[in-house]
């Protein structure tokens, strides 16, 4: 730690995510900032180095990527690399005997989400998913509306998170993304049911659709429904497709229901309920919030909010959803060993 009593972030793969929101939201953190970057593609190097003021010392290839064990500049590794690299960088990252940051969802596998584990165990230090909406007010204020019953006991919810996947995109390639939507998008509404009812799910239903055009999606779901069983006698309707544009959560109680929408972008999300109550706030930047809090989790050796543990319970999850789509039946999510 340098900067300003700062943790050093170094961002692994510079991609839209890393370009677009990420580095532009540690302009705006207190508690970490853009110490470094890991890359392989040289041409980017010249314009990150400038606009970030990142020393020589600090830029990475994937070659070079152990190397960051000698650099006390860099306190986090931040992996936004397409999913298939997750659990590879994460583990180096913690050989590396740095903290860790890691995008969703977490892995290919449980067994990659349990080595990933271990190492953060034998490293001593944070393994963080990037649930960024752990941090944002309005998801917050969704949590608080639910734990308060201010709309009576929850019955149900439905919800659903689609966006259009662009022909050649590695999120369509089944080995780099390890699944279609579920594992991108629709893993948010399977967080937002779990975060808003503090439970997890028993059982699942799926199904998927026939996909709309056969040489795009090879191996991987176009459309998948599914629904959980939550305790309590909760049901959650679920939905999520690379053929749409949609995102929302809409939560029925005894007394009244509440929702987002947009529910999951990363601004000009939409409060409404059957009240009239609603909530809006200045812009603000849901990563730099994550990332702040993350970092402070770190500085003040607290439990992070988003542990690996929880990246790891997801992929439990998302694995019962694939199975009841396969099979047709109802399964129950296994979240032993
Ligand atoms: P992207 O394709 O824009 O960027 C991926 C980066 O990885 C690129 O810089 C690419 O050059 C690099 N890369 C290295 N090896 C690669 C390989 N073998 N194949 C393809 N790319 C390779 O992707 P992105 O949208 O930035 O997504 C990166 C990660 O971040 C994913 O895990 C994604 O799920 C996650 N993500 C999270 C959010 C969020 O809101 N939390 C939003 C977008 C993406």
């Amino acid at each position: 730690m340098n900067k300003k009593n700062q943790l050093g972030v170094a961002l692994a793969g510079l991609g839209y995510y890393s370009e677009n929101q990420l580095a532009p939201a540690l302009l705006q953190t207190t508690h970490c900032y853009l110490a470094g970057i890991v890359t392989g593609t040289p041409s980017k190097i010249p314009a990150w180095k400038k606009q970030y003021n990142i020393p020589e010392q600090n830029i990475y290839t994937y070659d070079t990527f152990d190397a960051i064990k000698d650099n006390d500049a860099i306190d986090i590794v931040y992996i936004v690399l397409p999913n298939a690299m997750h659990a590879e960088y994460t583990i180096r990252a913690f050989a590396a005997g740095k903290h860790v940051i890691c995008e969703k969802p977490m892995a290919l596998s449980v067994s990659e989400c349990d080595a990933m584990i271990a190492a953060a165990q034998q490293a001593n230090k944070h393994l963080s998913i990037g649930y960024r909406l752990h941090y944002d007010p309005y998801n917050l204020e969704m949590v608080r509306l639910a734990k308060e019953k201010v709309y009576g006991t929850i019955k149900n919810i439905d919800t659903a998170f689609a966006i259009e996947a662009q022909e050649g995109e590695w999120r369509l390639n089944k080995a780099v993304a390890g699944g279609g939507p579920l594992m991108d998008v629709g893993i948010y509404c399977l967080q937002a049911v779990c975060y808003i009812t503090g439970m997890e799910p028993i059982a699942i239903t799926a199904k998927t659709f026939p996909v709309s055009d056969t040489e795009k999606f090879v191996g991987i779901e176009e459309t998948i429904e599914w629904q959980m069983e939550m305790p309590g006698e909760i049901t959650a309707t679920c939905r999520t497709s690379y053929r749409e544009e949609v995102g929302y959560v809409k939560v029925n109680g005894t007394d009244g229901w509440f929702q987002l929408e947009p529910a999951f972008n990363y601004a000009g999300l939409h409060m409404q309920t059957s009240n009239g109550y609603t909530m809006e706030l200045p812009p603000l930047s849901q990563q730099a919030l994550q990332m702040d809090g993350i970092a402070a989790a770190i500085k003040n050796n607290e439990a992070s909010k988003v542990p690996g543990i929880m990246g790891r319970r997801d992929m439990q999850i998302i694995t019962a959803i694939y199975e009841a789509a396969a099979t047709g039946k109802k399964v129950i999510v296994n979240y032993g060993v």
